[in-house]
């Protein structure tokens, strides 16, 4: 019995729902700008960033949960 196991290859690029952001990059001009969560300290933050320098344009607090959404979030 072999134990030779293949696993599949995972994506590591999970799609991500990108909303294609109209206007140019403050910093390298190019109009790549999208906007979409990320995770980083201090929780999820909702975020345009150029695709061509990853400077970001916008950031601001998105849902506490990320993609889950609380009712409480939405009682203020
Ligand atoms: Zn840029």
């Amino acid at each position: 019995m072999s134990n030779f196991v293949f696993p599949r290859p995972v994506d590591e690029t999970p799609v991500q729902s990108r909303e294609t952001v109209a206007g140019s990059c403050a910093e390298c001009g190019a109009q790549q700008l999208q906007r979409y969560p990320v995770l980083s300290e201090g929780g999820w933050f909702m975020t345009v960033k150029c695709q061509a320098c990853l400077c970001s344009a916008s950031r601001e607090p998105w849902h506490r949960l990320g993609h889950v959404s609380l009712l409480t979030d939405d009682l203020d």
